[in-house]
């Protein structure tokens, strides 16, 4: 135990640290966090966003999936989270074996050959959480002002001067670069399209390796977000009109019902690629970021192992 009367102060307010701070305040901590920009304007709010560890490492990246499985499958029996449990087929043009965490999942069975899209060779069944993020992120805002926290918007410029006396829990993704010169992280651009839903009640993912022209959807009620790209020479948030047009034909191939539906939004976000997530202590700071193409996947895990870390430094309680 360190001393025992520190305040947190968490930096960031994407999934991460919205996450983080829910989690240490309902545990009673006293927290405030603070954000150069509002939840909704993060890479967090542009995510699909589905429950799958994608471009992540870390040794205990299963084990945090699952932590976050059990609890947006609570949420999703929960009005205006934003989270839905909803079946659909990952499925693949070359010959593929399921990846090991589905394995933890109760609905997951290996596809018939008529269930596939034309030339695909094998493909799996399984329901997961799919999530509104922009919904979401008000869910998490709302649950933190219950216990009192509010986001306040301001740009840190050194986590050591916050630091001195306080706890700090660095949740700034791609920001991070900057922030604590970690030139490990790699900004990976991504774009999706969110359309009218033309009907579709069950996600597709086609889940070759490859970072450009991912192909998916993801069906969210009224509205399907359809996937996607990842790129890594270019940071910039304005989306790219060809490359929206290419992942409409992409979905469209494989479901018609998707090239006629309206285009809503164009969606860009900057993905926290990282060798490896980073979450560990460097003295009175805690860091949590750097989780790729997986930080609603890791979301719920990441806080737990936080909170844990807070607790061996000493923290003040909410009175
Ligand atoms: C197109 C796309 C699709 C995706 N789909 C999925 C998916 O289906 N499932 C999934 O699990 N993940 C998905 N991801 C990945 C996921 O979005 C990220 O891993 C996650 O959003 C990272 O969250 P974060 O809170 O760590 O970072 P961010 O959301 O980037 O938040 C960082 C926060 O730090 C703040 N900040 C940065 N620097 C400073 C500073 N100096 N001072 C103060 N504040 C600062 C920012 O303003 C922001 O509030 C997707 C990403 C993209 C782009």
């Amino acid at each position: 135990m360190g001393n025992s009367d520190q305040p947190v102060s968490v930096v960031g307010a994407g999934v991460s640290g919205m996450t983080t701070a829910v989690v240490l305040a309902e545990a009673g901590i006293e927290v405030e966090i603070s954000s150069a920009m509002p939840p909704r304007q993060t890479t967090s709010a542009a995510a699909g966003a589905c429950w799958s560890p994608y471009l992540v490492n870390h040794e205990r990246a299963t084990e945090w999936s699952e932590v976050t499985l059990a609890i947006l499958a609570e949420l999703a029996n929960q009005d205006h989270t934003g989270v839905r449990i909803v079946g659909g087929i990952d499925a693949s043009r070359v010959p593929t074996a399921a990846p090991n965490w589905t394995e933890k999942l109760n609905s997951f069975r290996l596809c018939h050959q008529n269930e596939l899209p034309g030339g695909y060779l094998v493909g799996w069944w399984y329901e997961m959480p799919i999530l509104d993020m922009p919904v979401y992120l008000d869910y998490l805002a709302a649950r933190l002002a219950r216990v009192g926290v509010e986001v306040q918007l301001r740009k840190i410029d050194s986590l050591h001067d916050l630091a001195r006396d306080r706890i700090v829990i660095n949740c700034t993704g791609v920001g991070a670069r900057e922030l604590c010169g970690d030139d490990l992280i790699m900004p990976a651009r991504g774009q999706l399209v969110v359309v009218n839903n033309p009907g579709l009640t069950t996600f597709f993912q086609d889940c070759e390796e490859r970072e450009e022209d991912l192909l998916y959807w993801l069906p969210q009620g009224d509205h399907v977000v359809l996937g996607g790209c990842t790129s890594r020479d270019s940071g910039s948030l304005e989306p790219d009109p060809e490359v929206a047009r290419e992942i409409v034909k992409r979905c469209a191939r494989i479901e018609p019902r998707l090239a006629e539906a309206k285009v809503i939004e164009n969606r860009v976000g900057v993905r926290p690629s990282r060798k490896e997530v980073r979450l560990e202590e460097e003295g009175n700071i805690i860091h949590n970021y750097g989780h790729g193409g997986a930080g609603v996947t890791l979301s719920w895990g990441c806080a737990a192992t936080v909170l844990e870390l807070v607790k061996e430094l000493g923290v003040a309680h909410r009175v």
